[in-house]
């Protein structure tokens, strides 16, 4: 069908066929629903139009990966065929390199060279990465007495929904596909609204790399028809889920119906403490990364800074010179651009009307504290924000508090190490953490005391396919990426065997 596909011609003059409708069973398909149009957040102009799923959609979706799951080409392909196929997939990213850091970078705002080094290198790691897992999940024989032996075995979940945002497309649907894969689940990919692309040009590597027809489907939405008909959907096992805590607290309630398996990553306002002794350079240098990198859009960015007060002033000083020699504004094609425009305009309102409030509210500004106005004129109604920095508000502003998602930072004094922690844990949230000294003991300690899934020593935002990456408290359930992150996709059966006939 003649809108199933369209040619595109990206402002870098790479130039492609992008697939728009749902991806059901290996095809491109139309919806029964509505349409989504992706918009070019440097420019505010369109960029394409794809299908959108309506539950009707979306109950295809579930019931070609429910099929796929008890079809013998899934279910008994031996792990090791079912790794190598996700190694080609990984083969056939790494190809597409380019062509994929290019969508991203359109679709998203993100800065081109970001997408192709950082974004595109974590996503062909991750499946490369789950690969190798798929035939190194086994369960274990467990003695008991004379007459019996028991064995587990360690099975897919089934049908898995999995719900992703928009701050980093193909690598988020990655961190999500690679594990329950790796299992032998099967799943329904329901993609941002914001950034609707990647993933269905990404969809035709999976037919390419030869997994059978639905395993993977691919369907897009705003979330409110499609991402709750997943959550409610009694055929499907699972949710996975990344987003924000409102829209995790709906999934949770839907997904209570019929008692599905979650996993939640949501949102997070992480501390970041700088101890007097600390190397100050380094500290200025990940600290400004660890907010201002992806314009800020990280649920992990350390947005919270509370540093030693005798240092404050020379903090805030760096830090400022760190935003006025890094932080380059611009559209995602110059390649001097650190940040790029905010993902769409409901976001760069949002954040815009934080920074309102707490100036309303009294924050000092120290750096930023606006809208961005771009040199060139075809980016005259991009979304463009300043970095901005506050100081001098209460803990309890909700600058302080709230997650805005965006290149905007607090930056507070703390008296001493009981201090900071009680600070730093002074939050529903309990995603990441990092802590800046140059003592061992008071890192560790520190690192132990706080209260989060992740903690960055003497750095901010690292992250690896192979260490596990997950919330406390408000900020999610469950852990993703790693070894961990198998757990979330399989379970373990017991088989008992009876030996004898005394009993
Ligand atoms: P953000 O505020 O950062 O856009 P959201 O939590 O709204 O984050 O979105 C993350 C993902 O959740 C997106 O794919 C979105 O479409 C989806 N989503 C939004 N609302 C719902 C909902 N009520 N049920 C299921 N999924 C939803």
């Amino acid at each position: 069908m003649a809108d199933l596909y369209i040619d595109l011609v990206a402002p870098n003059g790479h130039s492609y066929k992008q697939p728009t409708g749902l991806f059901i069973n290996n095809e491109f398909v139309p919806s029964t629903g509505q349409k989504i149009t992706s918009i070019d957040p440097a420019t505010d102009k369109p960029i394409a139009t794809v299908h959108a799923a309506s539950s009707e959609d979306v109950n295809r979706a579930v019931n070609a990966a429910k099929a796929a799951l008890v079809y013998p080409s899934w279910k008994l392909l031996p792990p090791t065929d079912r790794g190598q196929m996700m190694a080609k997939l990984a083969d056939l990213m790494e190809q597409n390199r380019e062509l994929f850091a290019t969508i991203d970078a359109w679709d998203n705002g993100k800065p081109y060279h970001v997408a192709l080094n950082e974004d595109l290198t974590e996503a062909i790691t991750t499946i490369r990465y789950y690969s190798g897992w798929a035939d190194k999940t086994f369960g274990q024989t467990i003695s008991t007495t004379p007459e019996k032996f028991a064995y587990t075995i360690r099975q897919p979940v089934g049908v898995v929904g999995q719900i992703i945002p928009w701050n980093y497309p193909l690598s988020m649907a990655t961190w999500k596909l690679g594990p329950a894969l790796a299992c032998g689940n099967t799943v329904v990919l329901k993609p941002a609204e914001q950034t609707p692309l990647s993933a269905l040009v990404f969809a035709n590597l999976i037919k390419e790399a030869g997994f059978p027809p639905g395993v993977v489907n691919i369907v897009n939405e705003y979330g409110k028809e499609a991402g709750a008909a997943l959550a409610e959907h009694p055929l499907v096992d699972k949710i996975a889920f990344t987003g924000s805590t409102m829209t995790a607290r709906e999934i949770m309630k839907k997904a209570a119906g019929t008692l599905k398996n979650i996993t939640l990553e949501t949102g997070g306002k992480s501390p970041l403490l700088v101890f007097p002794d600390a190397d100050m350079e380094q500290a200025v240098k990940w600290s400004h990364f660890g907010i201002m990198s992806n314009q800020g859009q990280i649920c992990t960015a350390t947005s919270r800074i509370f540093v030693h007060k005798d240092i404050l002033e020379q903090f805030l000083v760096q830090f400022k010179q760190a935003i006025d020699s890094t932080s380059k504004i611009g559209d995602q094609w110059d390649e001097s651009t650190f940040q790029g425009p905010q993902v769409t305009r409901a976001q760069y309102d949002r954040i815009l009307s934080y920074i309102e409030m707490a100036k309303a509210d009294g924050a000092v500004v120290v750096s930023g504290g606006g809208k961005h106005t771009p040199a060139e004129s075809k980016n005259k109604d991009g979304y463009f924000i300043e970095p901005t920095v506050f100081t001098g508000t209460p803990d309890s502003s909700r600058i302080a508090r709230e997650e805005v998602f965006g290149p905007v930072v607090v930056i507070l004094p703390f008296s001493d190490e009981e201090d900071a922690i009680r600070r730093a844990n002074d939050t529903t949230y309990g995603l990441g953490a990092a802590v800046f000294t140059r003592d061992l003991t008071r890192a560790h300690r520190v690192a132990a005391e706080i209260e989060s899934g992740m903690v960055w020593i003497n750095s901010s935002q690292d992250c690896d396919p192979r260490i596990p990456f997950g919330g406390v408290k408000q900020s999610g359930i469950g852990r993703e990426l790693g070894e961990a992150g198998l757990e979330a996709y399989s379970q373990v059966k017991a088989v008992h065997v009876n030996l004898g006939s005394m009993l």
